[in-house]
């Protein structure tokens, strides 16, 4: 059960190290070092990963119940990433916030921002949310249910949990720095009518845009993960994507098809998704894409089945094809 999310996670955490290496710059020899047949891009020699720390990542903050603001399970989850990031060496820095909710709620909200390298001028940015949706309001039974959020939240940040301790061990000769980012707030949006333009979603990348935790803070590129644990999972070229940082799109997604998860990254435009790398993009000015899980060919059927439901938990993350 847990062997093809592995598998999985694994894949996409080499692929983007290995992009992270390479678009740094093809400086770094190794010797695995070889140029792809079709291209002058160089294959730069990834980390090894660790894929049962990966998965254990994501079991842990699901452990602690839904992280919903206001709550102890999102306190004590919070207090764990911090945690995590400081034992894997990065810097951390701790943005509490007060977000106001479209129904008027005041959370007691933190991004929470570990610095690999703080002091390279070269950065890049990586996100996820941390944050649980408040209601299965997807759900046909339970709607007042929290959601567990394994898939939608906790898949991205163990993800990027996994790249904070591979670079640990690994990138120290790096010759850049890497900013990773859990945003809080972000799923606590109004599926009715729209009420802004965000619908209530994206409460802390707002708040980080328009204030980023330092000042004139940019980055070369930013990447966001958002559910990209469930099984099949698949990542059609997000809309918002291509229009603001199309060539970051085009380098990913090139990358991903020569290494082989052409069949992950798929090679056509998805729908477009209002997500955390919107305000990223739009208020702090860094071109970063939005890799998240929608059904190809399908624009109708958005996200993965267990979406916003009280069965997005552990057991949705199925090796079965
Ligand atoms: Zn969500």
């Amino acid at each position: 059960m847990q062997f093809l999310f592995n598998r999985l996670t694994v894949g996409k955490l080499s692929f983007l190290i290995w992009v992270l290496l390479a678009l740094n710059s093809c400086k770094t020899k190794t010797s695995e070092e070889k140029t792809a047949d079709d291209s002058s891009i160089k294959l730069v020699k990834s980390p090894s990963f660790n894929a049962d720390s990966a998965y254990q990542f994501v079991q842990k903050q699901v452990d602690f119940g839904a992280r919903v603001p206001n709550t102890t399970s999102h306190k004590l989850c919070g207090e764990y990433l911090v945690n995590t990031f400081k034992k894997y060496g990065l810097q951390v820095t701790e943005q509490a916030f007060i977000a106001t909710t479209y129904d008027n709620k005041k959370l007691n909200a933190r991004n929470i921002i570990g610095s690999f390298n703080p002091k390279a001028s070269k950065r890049i940015l990586l996100t996820s949310h941390w944050d649980s949706r408040p209601f299965s309001d997807a759900d046909s039974v339970d709607k007042t249910k929290p959601v567990l959020a394994a898939n939608d939240g906790a898949s991205g940040v163990g993800v990027l949990l996994e790249i904070a301790r591979t670079l640990s061990i690994s990138g120290k000769n790096l010759d850049l720095g890497v900013d990773i980012i859990f945003f809080d707030a972000e799923d606590w949006g109004n599926s009715g009518e729209a009420t802004d333009k965000f619908s209530g979603y994206c409460l802390g990348s707002q708040h980080w845009a328009a204030n980023k935790h330092i000042p004139n803070y940019t980055a070369y590129f930013g990447v966001l993960l958002d559910m990209v644990g469930a099984k099949g999972a698949t990542f059609p070229k997000e809309g918002y994507s291509v229009q603001l940082a199309e060539s970051v799109v085009k380098q990913i997604w090139d990358i991903a098809g020569q290494l082989g998860y052409g069949d992950f990254f798929l090679d056509q435009r998805g729908s477009a998704i209002t997500d955390d790398h919107v305000p990223v993009n739009e208020t702090a000015k860094i071109p970063m894409v939005d890799i998240i899980h929608t059904q190809p060919n399908n624009l109708s059927q958005t996200f993965f089945e267990d979406w916003h439901t009280a069965h997005d938990n552990m057991d949705n993350i199925d090796p079965k094809l």
